[in-house]
């Protein structure tokens, strides 16, 4: 018989599973070892500001639907603030109060002028048409176009937006100020001013952690097994980079099941073949679950979909010697120490996804300046950035014999708090 857990056991796990929850324990463990007092947390455990709307759409068969949508911004002491949109029915104000705190942490690790700001509509747009799409993305701007701005919050592609969307924001914001306002929000089009590199910019980044963290190792990219855990803009493009440099990708996977081949998968076809949903599993018979997928034996974990992927239930079972996240949030803290404890080495989200906000970072200076760049000048200044947050991560877990996850808070919190300090606000 398995006794009940008891109740303390039990609130820690649901405890856990909130990623706004489990986000406020890592911030204030961080900002304990660093030294902080107790108020400085108090500022920095929500957002400074809030924002919830209500947008009113014309569907396509003339009825009109309300839209929920949240714009948060937790703080602004370093500059302004600075994350994407994200569209889907799960979007919550918990959660994009979370996402908002570790956009402030990616913009601390790799040293933006910026705080973390993130944004969501309760929508899915699997089930919308363009037109539809159109009306929820203008609609939202207008309902927080108060708040935003190239000089106060520059929202950006997240989770089901892409650069159309920024596109229709950047139109709908500009109407609005009445004139061309491209620093508005990155992410956009090239012909619109967007950056070249963008719409790749989070796989890079995850590429470069990956060669650093395997230099760690000693292991060699090339041959490497690698295994990644969903087919959207990160983990297409990443899978692709991985096949690129030689590795064997054994194993992806998208929100319906997973693919193995432990010879290596013909990446190109399933690229070939994905939905703009990142779907492609649907195509074949033999798939194997989400969960046997990230158990499979391998050098390499890439969870590039959602979050409490790894948890306590299956981290004793995880056979990478590195687990990179690319998602946000995909590891629980409970299975955060037991693969640290194991000795994998966790390169965590909050330095593994910044290449997407370093990139759009080089959008706003290349709208603000009106000089482009090259493809090229934007990878060499992506790699380094990269790097030195790695470098710098790595380093605080060495010298202060914390896990990666805490080493990336401390180096990612440290800047806005000293930046509030400064400005006398704590
Ligand atoms: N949504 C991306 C992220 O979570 C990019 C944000 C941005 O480019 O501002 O990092």
């Amino acid at each position: 018989m398995v006794a009940d857990k008891p109740a303390d056991a039990a609130n820690e796990n649901n405890d856990q599973l909130d990623v706004l929850k489990s986000t406020q324990t890592v911030v204030k463990k961080a900002l304990d070892k660093l030294g902080y007092p107790n108020e400085v947390y108090d500022l920095l455990k929500e957002p400074v500001r809030m924002m919830t709307v209500r947008i009113p759409v014309r569907m396509d068969n003339d009825s009109i639907k309300i839209f929920t949508g949240y714009r948060a911004q937790h703080n602004d002491a370093v500059g302004p603030t600075k994350g994407g949109v994200r569209f889907h029915p799960n979007v919550s104000e918990k959660e994009v109060k979370a996402l908002s705190i570790w956009m402030s942490l990616k913009a601390g690790i790799v040293d933006l002028p910026y705080g973390g700001g993130k944004g969501g509509i309760v929508c899915d747009p699997r089930n919308m048409s363009f037109r539809e799409l159109e009306g929820v993305s203008r609609g939202y701007v207008r309902a927080i176009s108060q708040i935003v701005g190239p000089t106060k919050d520059i929202p950006a592609p997240d989770v089901f937006t892409n650069s159309q969307i920024m596109a229709w924001m950047m139109d709908e914001y500009s109407r609005i100020d009445e004139f061309n306002n491209p620093g508005f929000i990155t992410g956009k089009p090239l012909v619109l001013g967007g950056s070249h590199g963008r719409e790749t910019a989070t796989a890079k980044g995850v590429t470069i952690c990956i060669e650093e963290a395997a230099k760690k190792k000693a292991i060699n990219v090339e041959g490497a097994r690698v295994v990644v855990q969903g087919f959207g803009n990160a983990g297409s493009y990443l899978a692709k980079f991985m096949n690129d440099r030689g590795a064997k990708v054994i194993g992806i996977s998208d929100a319906y099941g997973g693919l193995h081949d432990p010879d290596g998968l013909d990446i190109d076809y399933l690229l070939d073949r994905r939905d703009s949903f990142g779907t492609v599993t649907n195509l074949f018979k033999n798939t194997i679950t989400n969960q046997e997928l990230l158990e499979l034996d391998c050098d390499i974990l890439v969870p590039a979909a959602i979050e409490n992927q790894i948890t306590e239930e299956n981290a004793y079972n995880i056979k990478a010697s590195i687990v990179v996240e690319a998602a946000n949030g995909p590891t629980t803290l409970g299975a955060t120490k037991i693969l640290s404890e194991r000795g994998i080495l966790l390169v965590p989200d909050v330095l593994a996804s910044s290449g997407g906000v370093t990139v759009s970072y080089f959008e706003w200076v290349q709208n603000n300046q009106g000089y482009y760049w090259t493809e090229e000048e934007v990878e060499e200044k992506l790699h380094k950035v990269i790097v030195k947050g790695f470098d710098n991560v790595y380093k605080t877990a060495e010298t202060r014999r914390v896990d990666m996850r805490l080493a990336a808070y401390m180096v990612g919190v440290r800047k806005m708090a000293e930046a509030s300090r400064f400005r006398g606000w704590i």
